[in-house]
């Protein structure tokens, strides 16, 4: 799969691109990334990227030719068909939040192009000539679309196949299908005994029956304490859901 990513502060990704899994998909061939600078893209000999909006008001405006030439210039860096699939996403307040669900969509793209505003956001025209999605990571407001675009950068990549050491652990984590939808159950490492607190029992018993039984009952429970919202779309069984009354 590859990123490209447009961004005005470039030097923001290199430390987070050069550790842990992202460098190791990337080393793998898993992943190829580009990070290309807006201001290359701009025309005027103060290489401007914003402006202030027309009809007044607050702060600065992302001016549409940079974006949309840098939009242009991802879209050729990509050959063997990869560039006509790509997909333009926007990080923006107001887009769809991101979520496991839209994860997995989006994880199964060829070729993604990350547009980072900033400032007051983007020309309307850049977004409705050149962006085929708006994501949000939540329901708050952010600098710029840095920080977001390395959330979805490292949210899509573990789910590339090879990516994880373990591919289903992928998809048992919270929110994804071998958890039903619902929360994960706790986990427990050596030692047997911190602090006082114990391993539970089960979890040392060996016996994979009784642990899978526990861990669907902690997942359920957890679940309809932290989450209760989520029991209605996830798929417990009613069966399941009766172990809450345990
Ligand atoms: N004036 C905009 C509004 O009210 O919707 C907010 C602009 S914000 C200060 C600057 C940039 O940060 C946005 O263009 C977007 O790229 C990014 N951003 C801020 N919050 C975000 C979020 N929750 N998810 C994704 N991107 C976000």
């Amino acid at each position: 799969m590859h990123f490209d990513i447009l961004t005005i502060f470039p030097d923001f990704f290199d430390s987070p691109l050069a550790q842990g899994m992202i460098r190791r998909a990337v080393q793998d061939g898993i992943v190829t990334l580009a990070v290309h600078n807006i201001r290359d893209f701009a025309e005027d000999r103060h290489a401007m990227t914003d402006d202030r909006p027309f009809g007044g008001g607050e702060g600065m405006v992302m001016k549409p030719e940079p974006l949309a030439a840098a939009v242009r210039h991802a879209r050729g860096q990509v050959t063997g068909g990869g560039s006509e699939a790509a997909k333009v996403l926007l990080l923006s307040p107001q887009g769809q939040s991101l979520n496991q669900e839209l994860a997995a969509e989006l994880a199964a793209e060829r070729h993604l192009i990350l547009v980072c505003g900033r400032y007051e956001g983007v020309d309307e025209r850049f977004r409705a000539s050149y962006v085929d999605r708006e994501v949000s990571i939540g329901d708050y407001i952010l600098t710029g679309g840095e920080p977001a675009a390395l959330v979805l950068l490292d949210c899509l990549t573990r789910l590339l196949p090879g990516v994880l050491g373990c591919d289903a652990s992928a998809a048992n984590d919270t929110f994804s299908p071998g958890s039903r939808g619902g929360l994960k159950y706790p986990q427990y490492t050596r030692p047997r005994v911190f602090e006082d607190r114990e391993v539970p029992e089960v979890l040392l018993s060996g016996d994979h029956a009784a642990i899978a039984d526990w861990r669907l009952v902690q997942a359920v429970r957890r679940t309809a304490r932290r989450r209760p919202e989520l029991l209605k779309a996830a798929d417990f069984t009613p069966a399941e859901l009766r172990l809450l009354a345990k």
